[in-house]
């Protein structure tokens, strides 16, 4: 099991290959003082309004800007991480930290898997569907990385993790990437790469459009309608 002191380290790995070096520095901050006098408060404070850790995207690596799907990947493991060191250090604040801190990466995995859902367009006056090549992307990262995070021991397993944003093409994430493409062409939903709002509908020119997700069920995207439903296309 991952311990708050792992996060913060493969958070600091991340944020230096990043180049987010203001935040990568408060990370360090944080690891030297959990090394010194067990304090988790310092981390804590990365939370909470305008310009926080919670608001940081990153689009850069190395110093080399990230293709889209790339940054579906990093962001979706940046925000997994975020989640994770928050909860951990929460709970190092509490008497019998570790046992709290268990249960809040149980938490916080459970919540990401619960949370699986792929985010599109709709048009309400044609019933065309679409989603974006980084929004498949990102359903595949958020498929995925609860998993490898759960079986991750050591800081440098939740590295290995951050790495494989930029192995993309590796044959397991690849054959499940195919998947989950053919998946969402045969429930009727169109991949395209927009980058901006779909207003109008690209099929009958209606501005009569909205945000919709779609939970995977039995290998077929259902629409998740409101309040509460879901409704399966065609
Ligand atoms: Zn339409």
């Amino acid at each position: 099991m991952i311990t708050y002191f792992h996060v913060i380290k493969a958070l600091e790995y991340l944020l230096d290959q990043a180049g987010e070096l203001q935040w990568r520095d408060w990370l360090r901050a944080d690891i030297e003082l959990w090394q010194s006098e067990n304090d988790a408060s310092h981390h804590l404070n990365a939370y909470g309004g305008m310009g926080s850790l919670n608001d940081l995207w990153i689009s850069t690596w190395n110093g080399r800007v990230l293709s889209e799907s790339q940054k579906s990947w990093i962001n979706e493991t940046l925000s997994l991480f975020r989640h994770l060191a928050f909860q951990t250090a929460q709970c190092l604040k509490k008497k019998n930290g570790g046992v709290f801190s268990r249960i809040a990466v149980n938490k916080v995995l459970r919540t990401a898997r619960g949370n699986l859902h792929l985010d599109g367009w709709r048009c309400l006056n044609c019933g065309y569907l679409e989603t974006q090549v980084d929004g498949v992307e990102r359903f595949l990262a958020k498929e995925v990385l609860p998993g490898e995070i759960s079986r991750a021991k050591t800081e440098s397993d939740l590295i290995s993790i951050v790495e494989m944003g930029f192995s993309s093409q590796l044959s397991e994430i690849q054959k499940m990437r195919e998947q989950v493409n053919a998946q969402v062409v045969e429930s009727g939903i169109t991949v395209t790469e927009r980058n901006v709002w779909m207003r109008p509908c690209p099929h009958c020119g209606s501005n009569n459009t909205e945000v919709c997700h779609w939970l995977r069920i039995r290998r077929r995207f259902a629409l998740v309608v409101k309040p509460l439903g879901i409704r399966f296309p065609g």
